[in-house]
């Protein structure tokens, strides 16, 4: 079975989910943010401000920033109850309305007359949004409070500002776990910019669809066609019952990994084609793709499961 995000119709168009502009806390305004980003080689961004009292619950408009080659979702980073703790939740929300309804979250500081994480995040995905757990690393999330979130599309397994900014930029741990637990969900990759630091232009998703339209690249992204980078290229995977095809630009690990230890994988140098065995991950219900490069840079596909394969 060709993987989905390679078998569906269209080409690949590369976008940043998860970045901030001075209409909350960041550096700079949309209309620059964007420029950047359109100059930097980036089909699609998603402005998704902080969305609390202090900044007026800003869905911040960047339609007079789209060109006929750049493409922008409207979004926003949600904050609402407690995690376990004690500190306020971070809900990456990108295709919501803009007349999405405002939460009861002065600031960031969680109280008890307020939505939960979880309720946010239904509330979100009921509205059409993608819904990502945001960087559960940097949050401290507990797997308790993964396991609540019900509502959500994906993981953001790397943060590239929590990477550059403290180290703390992953979120495999939780991911991995959640699958294992039978939850269906994919991963992304974001930057999280906020231009106070290098953290822009660092992860990304390659969405597979038919059109750079924000209607197509939802879809897309509901259904998981795409795969996450911080600078690997992933050109194709086909999932055989025992073995799996992994075509992509010139890496020196490629590894299947799955449920608890079970992995697979291949080391060389300048791998572009690898075909690996699964049977080690026999037992596992879902497998992944890792891709890493010479530079320590990694893509990352969605997860399969084998009662697809
Ligand atoms: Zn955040
Ligand atoms: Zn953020």
């Amino acid at each position: 079975m060709q993987d989905p995000a390679f078998s569906a119709p269209g080409k690949f168009f590369k976008g940043n989910l998860h970045t901030h502009s001075n209409v909350s806390d960041g550096a700079l305004p949309p209309e620059e943010v964007c420029k950047r980003y359109r100059e930097n080689g980036y089909d699609f961004l998603a402005l998704t401000d902080h969305f609390v009292g202090a900044y007026g619950y800003p869905i911040t408009n960047t339609l007079p920033f789209r060109t006929n080659s750049f493409t922008t979702m409207l979004g926003a980073e949600l904050h609402s109850g407690a995690m376990e703790n004690g500190e306020i939740w971070h809900i990456l929300a990108v295709g919501l309305p803009e007349n999405f309804d405002p939460s009861n979250s002065p600031r960031f500081t969680p109280s008890e007359d307020q939505e939960s994480g979880p309720e946010i995040a239904k509330r979100a995905y009921e509205a059409g949004a993608f819904v990502a757990i945001a960087h559960p690393e940097w949050s401290g999330l507990t797997m308790n409070d993964a396991r609540s979130i019900a509502h959500a599309h994906a993981v953001e397994i790397y943060n590239h500002g929590c990477e550059v900014e403290c180290d703390r930029g992953r979120g495999f741990y939780v991911l991995d776990q959640l699958l294992s637990e039978n939850r269906k969900l994919t991963l992304c990759a974001t930057d999280d910019a906020h231009f106070h630091a290098p953290d822009q232009f660092g992860g990304w998703v390659m969405v597979k669809a038919e059109a750079n339209e924000p209607e197509a690249l939802l879809d897309a992204l509901k259904a998981g066609r795409h795969y996450s980078s911080t600078g690997p290229e992933i050109h194709n995977i086909v999932w055989g019952s025992e073995t799996v095809e992994v075509e992509c630009s010139p890496a020196c690990n490629i590894a299947v990994l799955g449920f608890g230890s079970r992995t697979a994988g291949k080391n060389g140098k300048g791998i572009t084609h690898a075909e690996i065995a699964t049977n080690a991950l026999s037992h596992s219900k879902w497998m992944r793709i890792s891709v890493t490069d010479e530079n320590g840079k990694s893509a990352w596909s969605n997860p399969v499961y084998r009662d697809q394969l």
